[in-house]
């Protein structure tokens, strides 16, 4: 089985996000970047079945600027065996990003992909659903568990309700959740084993992909800021308060 891992290069979620002062976007200029955290607990799943014997080879693809290559990079370092950089300073949807994997995906004949269940910038949370449509597969998505079985994979799903149980055939999409797993850091050793491995670049268009994008970004606002908080006396007044400033009991 070979493993397919799309991972998105996102500004660091330790960082706080500015936006920028003509409210196209936020400022990514001289921002740290890294791998969205969901596409690490994706690598690390795609890597577990690895080593558990079910893969033979786990492949990174990203798509986006140069620099995108270095976030393939971390993948690589945490063990992924080769990489696929789809390179365009284009903005990417959703839409397009998962035609890219699929082109990717069929070109390398993938028996699995593995994908974050949400990017944590633009909070789509749609790559992977439209990725099962296009390529007609199964889809499991934002699961905890999964094991390689005879019959493609049991997958274990957090869902509202709590937890959901399937059977998915092979070959299959699944989108990651948060309590996949826990992902390892890379070693030294392995980060400089990491700057060896291949990384093939390529355009959408090398992939028969047009970049067109549905959506325009009207305008980028910053959260309002939080009002300050109002020191109650004791139980009675809360209640009140709750009760008839905030109307929510
Ligand atoms: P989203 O639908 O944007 O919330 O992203 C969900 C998942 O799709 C991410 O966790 C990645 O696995 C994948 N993905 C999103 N954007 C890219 C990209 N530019 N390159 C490769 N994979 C991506």
């Amino acid at each position: 089985m070979k493993i397919l891992v799309p991972v998105k290069r996102v500004i660091d979620a330790n960082i706080r996000v500015r936006v920028k002062a003509d409210n196209t976007g936020v400022e990514t200029a001289n921002v740290k970047m890294a791998m969205n955290p969901f596409c690490e607990i994706a690598v690390e799943e795609a890597l577990r079945l690895k080593e558990a014997g079910h893969a033979e080879e786990v492949i990174i693809v990203s798509a986006g600027p140069e620099k995108a290559a270095e976030t393939i990079r971390t993948g690589l370092a945490m063990g992924a065996d080769r990489g696929v950089h789809v390179q365009t300073d284009d903005r990417l949807e959703p839409l397009t990003i998962a035609k890219i994997i699929k082109a990717v995906s069929d070109k390398e004949g993938c028996d699995l992909v593995v994908l974050g269940k949400q990017s944590i910038d633009d909070d789509n949370n749609q790559t992977g659903q439209m990725l099962a449509a296009l390529m007609e597969r199964p889809l499991g998505s934002y699961i905890s568990k999964i094991e390689k079985n005879d019959n493609g994979f049991a997958i274990t799903r957090e869902i509202d309700a709590g937890l959901e149980d399937l059977q998915i055939s092979s070959p299959a999409v699944v989108t990651a959740d948060l309590r996949l797993n826990e992902p390892r850091y890379a070693s030294l050793p392995n980060i400089m084993k990491a700057k060896k491995k291949p990384i093939d670049a390529m355009s959408p268009a090398d992939l028969g992909v047009e970049v067109s994008n549905r959506l325009t970004v009207v305008k980028v606002d910053e959260p309002p800021a939080r009002e300050a908080g109002v020191m109650v006396s004791g139980a009675e007044e809360l209640v009140d308060k709750l009760k008839n400033d905030a109307k929510v009991i």
